[in-house]
């Protein structure tokens, strides 16, 4: 026999009819909680990309703006992390083979060949910054190839480009997997090494340079006065080892940067992934480049722990300094 109520409903179902209730409840409230959390990841993961794309703007619009920053705001946009489908070009060959060892830097820029598997690979005479001498990238040895305000690589140069770490960074996909690879490691130690700048176009190099020209054109110098002073800061269209797409500027583009743990990681283990700082602060008469704590190039791990227990800047371990 069943007991029935006033209503003439069986407890049992009306027992089943409140946890029908309480079960609509729970999944409403459930579902609730899951459309708060995915609405706060989008916003939290929005509001990330902003400041970081943020930063990287403000960086490039500082009336200094280094040598290291100088991206534009089009490439500043945080781009997806996929891999670039681009020409997979290594080597240049832009000159008779005969013209391989041509080291003069006139009027007409010439061109050298990068030789030799050592520190003691021949680069040939540099150009100036007027006429600076344009070379190529021997396939062989590509890892030590030197690009400063004397040795450029031609307008046509266009590196295979992959993302890295999931930001709007590129590297030239030889490196790219070092640079991660030291990124793990770095954030293993508990250390967050964020790209800031990566490759850089030709031509966003030739649209900062010359602005910075202006700039010091402004203040009084010659056009000859003010392309080398500019130099120190934002190298010539070709000459910078962004537009090689070898380098990576790491977490922020202030002198301060090397008070940081960051900094002081990347000093400890920077080489043992075949990375190096390349304007150290006592080497600007060499360089010719402002200290830049937070520019790190690829070099090969046997030749940057080579540098780095000598003490030598690459145009040193060159032999063209
Ligand atoms: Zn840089």
């Amino acid at each position: 026999m069943i007991d029935l109520n006033k209503n003439n409903i069986p407890d049992s179902k009306r027992f089943n009819a409140k946890e029908s209730n309480a079960n609509k409840f729970l999944c409403i409230v459930l579902a609730c909680i899951t459309v708060f959390i995915s609405v706060v990841c989008v916003a939290v993961n929005s509001r990330n990309k902003t400041l970081l794309a943020n930063q990287t703007l403000a960086a490039a619009g500082q009336a200094n703006v280094s040598e290291s920053i100088n991206i534009s705001a089009s490439e500043a946009t945080t781009a997806p992390a996929t891999t670039q489908k681009a020409p997979s070009i290594i080597k240049i060959t832009t000159e008779p083979s005969t013209q391989a060892q041509s080291t003069t830097g006139t009027t007409d820029a010439s061109i050298i060949k990068i030789e030799g598997n050592s520190a003691n690979a021949s680069v040939g005479t540099p150009g100036t910054i007027s006429n600076p001498t344009i070379i190529t990238i021997d396939e062989s040895n590509w890892q030590l190839t030197l690009v400063n305000s004397g040795y450029r690589i031609p307008d046509s140069y266009s590196p295979d480009l992959v993302y890295v770490c999931g930001s709007g960074e590129r590297l030239d996909r030889k490196i790219a997997s070092h640079y991660e690879e030291m990124y793990r490691a770095a954030a293993a130690d508990g250390v967050t090494l964020t790209p800031c700048s990566g490759y850089r176009s030709y031509e966003t190099q030739e649209r900062n340079y010359n602005r910075k020209i202006e700039f010091f054109e402004g203040q009084g110098y010659s056009r000859e006065e003010a392309k080398v002073k500019a130099a120190t800061i934002i190298m010539p269209p070709g000459s910078s080892e962004h537009n090689l797409g070898y380098a990576m500027d790491i977490v922020c583009v202030e002198e301060w940067f090397e008070d940081t743990a960051e900094f002081r990681w990347l000093q400890e283990n920077a080489a043992d992934y075949g990375f190096i700082l390349r304007y150290p602060k006592d080497k600007q008469d060499i360089t010719k480049v402002i200290y830049e704590p937070w520019h790190w190039r690829y070099v090969g791990v046997e030749n940057a722990k080579a540098i780095k227990s000598s003490g030598l800047v690459l145009e040193e371990y060159l032999g063209v300094a």
